[in-house]
């Protein structure tokens, strides 16, 4: 019986799983939108990959979780951050990425890859929405539009106008002032794209902007934020054909790569042990708006430097 190994992603906002085998293809993958970090949600999204590959559960011999929600993933062997599994899935769909910026419902990452594929730094958004998808997500809703229509949207817009808070709190405030004043709902969503680019450009400051770069992550599936982060990088930004499930692809990946080194590995033998912990010690001190000062409007754009972590594996 051939081997398979599954990869387990349980985010903020969706689930992934992927399933390769001992090729390191992918046999099958599902996306699971849910409410929050959800077990039901996680599990769908095993049941749905172990389906469409045709397999028991038996028959998957390694496990490895990431996102926020690893280490509720049962029968997991071993846990690894979202920053080593997202380097390794993106390096395996884009050979030769040297930046990769992963942007998922609930933060932001810009992370340096070495010719292998390896995290050499990366700095990451986390306590504050500015730049997430979870921004993305209000803007939507105050346009009354669809997230998967968002893109061709703000695509169509013409117009830069001044979007001038962050915080996505007051930025709702602010868009429907704009709407209040009868700009184009296509030019808001440009605007407010424009700028969110220019958060995203602050992160990658901090790891310097590094070729090929690749946008991931639930945010590289709507267009417009892939065009306007070019536009402000001021480079091609390439989107593998799945960003979604990279995380959860590099997963899959190391616990192929695990069982070859050491073996099958019983359930739970390095439970709630990030294996990379050391390298990228991950310190979530909170989710507040530490770069925030809460002023709606306040001229110009909130500066993110407090929300941003850099980290270094030299
Ligand atoms: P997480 O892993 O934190 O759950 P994801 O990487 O799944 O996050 O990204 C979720 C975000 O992706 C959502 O907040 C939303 O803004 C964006 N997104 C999801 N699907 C689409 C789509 N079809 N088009 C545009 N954006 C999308």
């Amino acid at each position: 019986m051939s081997a398979h190994y599954l990869g387990v992603d349980l985010g903020s906002t969706t689930a992934k799983a992927v399933i390769v085998d001992q090729g390191a293809v992918i046999r099958a993958a599902s996306t699971v939108q849910m409410g929050a970090v959800s077990r039901q949600g996680m599990q769908r999204a095993v049941d749905e990959a172990l389906a469409e590959a045709g397999i028991q559960p038996g028959a998957i011999t390694g496990t490895i979780a990431t996102g926020y929600g690893r280490r509720l993933v049962p029968g997991a062997q071993r846990t690894f951050t979202e920053i080593t599994c997202h380097a390794r899935g993106t390096a395996a769909m884009c050979p030769g990425v040297r930046l990769v910026i992963d942007i998922g419902g609930q933060d932001s990452k810009a992370i340096t890859v070495d010719e292998y594929g390896l995290v050499d730094e990366f700095a990451m958004n986390d306590r504050c929405a500015s730049g997430t998808g979870r921004f993305y997500d209000v803007l939507a809703r105050a346009l009354e539009c669809d997230i998967d229509d968002l893109g061709s949207l703000a695509l169509r817009g013409t117009r830069d106008l001044e979007v001038s808070s962050m915080c996505a709190t007051f930025a709702e405030t602010e868009i429907i002032s704009l709407l209040a004043q009868g700009w184009p709902t296509e030019d808001i969503a440009a605007s407010v794209h424009r700028a969110i680019a220019g958060r995203t450009l602050a992160l990658v400051a901090q790891v310097g902007r590094h070729a090929p770069v690749v946008l991931t992550g639930g945010v590289a599936r709507n267009p417009a934020a892939v065009e306007f982060l070019s536009r402000a990088l001021r480079m091609e930004v390439g989107v593998p054909e799945h960003p979604q499930i990279t995380g959860a692809y590099g997963a899959a990946l190391l616990a192929m790569e695990s069982a070859a080194k050491e073996g099958p590995v019983s359930a739970s033998a390095d439970r709630d042990a990030d294996t990379d912990v050391q390298l990228f010690p991950h310190t979530h001190d909170g989710h507040s708006c530490a770069g925030c000062d809460g002023t709606p409007g306040g001229g110009s754009a909130v500066d993110l430097g407090g929300a941003i972590e850099v980290r270094s594996s030299r």
